[in-house]
């Protein structure tokens, strides 16, 4: 009979040449386990989306409550559908009033795409610019602003009129003009190896687009939902875009995204042309049940006021010589090697002693820790043990 790797490996798409081939049962908590009966520590959440962990009771039965009544009755934006409507509302009152408006797509990356279209037709520019070790998605257009020409040049033509600008340097911002519709900056650059660039410089760029008329695009697909120690990074860095994107742990699951702006901006997508930005599944209404639920939970607990007390434990227990530096906001967390044959090592053993940690995009001799937000003070220094011990046994 044939197994179902096989039937994986040539039935299901992949875009590496050596999957991890973890044969995932089920998942519940920080953990995951295998068919094999291994118990896995989930160290990465399904790259930040399983922040309050896998199967929370909560979400569950939001997702089976509103599978009963309808899972998908119409496009986006056209019946009012309770449970896009109560998300809506409340991602409204927990964002400054200029952020009022909700656009939900199905992906991070369309989200960029609507924003992107969003700026050009609001302002009438066609400009946009980004930074350089950027990851704003994959599909063409945000592959068009992402800031790597490794992983764009297979893929041009692109998309004309982009520019990307090196990260945390002031002077370059003089780039942005008034022929830039929008310029999208991510609040910590999470595949570059979580590189923080700080208040002062996403101030400098919140000036310049005030007097350029730019409107700023704040990508907080990775770093929403209290990963780095408040609902969004934003609100440590006293400034407030003008859009701002949503994923991942937003859907608590399911695949949920947006675009957020103000109603004024936004209406521009109802005219010239009308239906200024079309799809089929974007708040899906058991995604927006599921994302309420999971919402309510953070809220209402004190994940998000742990992650820097649990951020300080995970940097005091990465300490080897092997290791060349640690790099984080709350828990987005990079342990930098000297090289990426190293990190590979260590990642693939860490797996082997039963945790799962990942690289990064555009930082591939740094391992990512990125776990959900509810692991506990005991389980950040078993999981640091771990990787120790993987270090360690790799280095002899
Ligand atoms: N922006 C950022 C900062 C991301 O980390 C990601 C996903 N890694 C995206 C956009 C794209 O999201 P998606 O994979 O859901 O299209």
């Amino acid at each position: 009979m044939i197994s179902e790797r096989q039937i994986f490996l040539q039935h299901v798409a992949q875009t590496s040449a050596t999957p991890l081939l973890l044969d995932i049962e089920r998942a519940e908590g920080i953990y995951l386990y295998d068919k094999q009966g291994n118990k896995l520590i989930d160290l990465i959440a399904g790259i930040s989306v399983s922040n309050l962990g896998h199967c929370n009771p909560a979400i569950i039965e939001a997702m089976n409550t509103q599978a009963k009544k309808y899972a998908h009755v119409m496009v986006n934006g056209e019946y009012i559908q309770s449970p896009q409507v109560q998300l809506a509302k409340k991602i409204s009152d927990l964002l400054p009033s200029s952020l009022n408006n909700i656009y939900y797509t199905t992906s991070g990356s369309e989200a960029t795409e609507g924003a992107m279209k969003l700026a050009k037709r609001y302002t009438g520019r066609t400009q946009i610019i980004s930074f350089k070790s950027s990851y704003h998605g994959s599909t063409q257009g945000s592959l068009s602003i992402m800031g790597d020409e490794y992983f764009k040049q297979s893929f041009r033509p692109l998309l004309p009129d982009t520019l990307q600008l090196n990260y945390g340097n002031f002077e370059d911002l003089n780039f942005i003009t008034q022929k830039t519709a929008a310029i999208f900056i991510e609040p910590v650059q999470a595949e570059a190896g979580v590189n923080f660039i700080g208040e002062e410089y996403l101030n400098a760029v919140r000036d310049r687009c005030n007097k350029t008329g730019t409107l700023l695009v704040l990508d907080e697909i990775q770093t929403g939902f209290g990963r780095t120690g408040s609902l969004f990074a934003f609100e440590q860095l006293n400034f407030i875009p003008d859009i701002m994107l949503i994923g991942k742990a937003f859907g608590a699951g399911l695949p949920l995204a947006a675009f957020i702006s103000s109603k004024e901006i936004m209406s521009s997508l109802s005219n010239n042309p009308v239906l200024g930005h079309i799809n089929t599944f974007g708040g899906n209404a058991i995604c927006c049940a599921a994302s309420l639920a999971g919402l309510n939970v953070l809220l209402n607990s004190n994940y998000i006021q742990a992650v820097k007390a649990k951020e300080k434990i995970f940097r005091s227990h990465l300490i080897h010589s092997n290791i060349k530096s640690v790099k984080s906001l709350g828990l987005l967390i990079a342990v930098e090697f000297e090289d990426e044959a190293f990190c590979q090592r260590a990642i693939r053993k860490c797996i082997e002693k039963g945790i799962i940690t990942d690289w990064f995009l555009f930082a591939a001799n740094c391992l990512r820790i990125a776990p959900p937000l509810i692991i506990t003070e005991e389980e950040i220094i078993m999981s640091c043990k771990m990787i120790i011990e993987s270090i360690e046994e790799i280095s002899k």
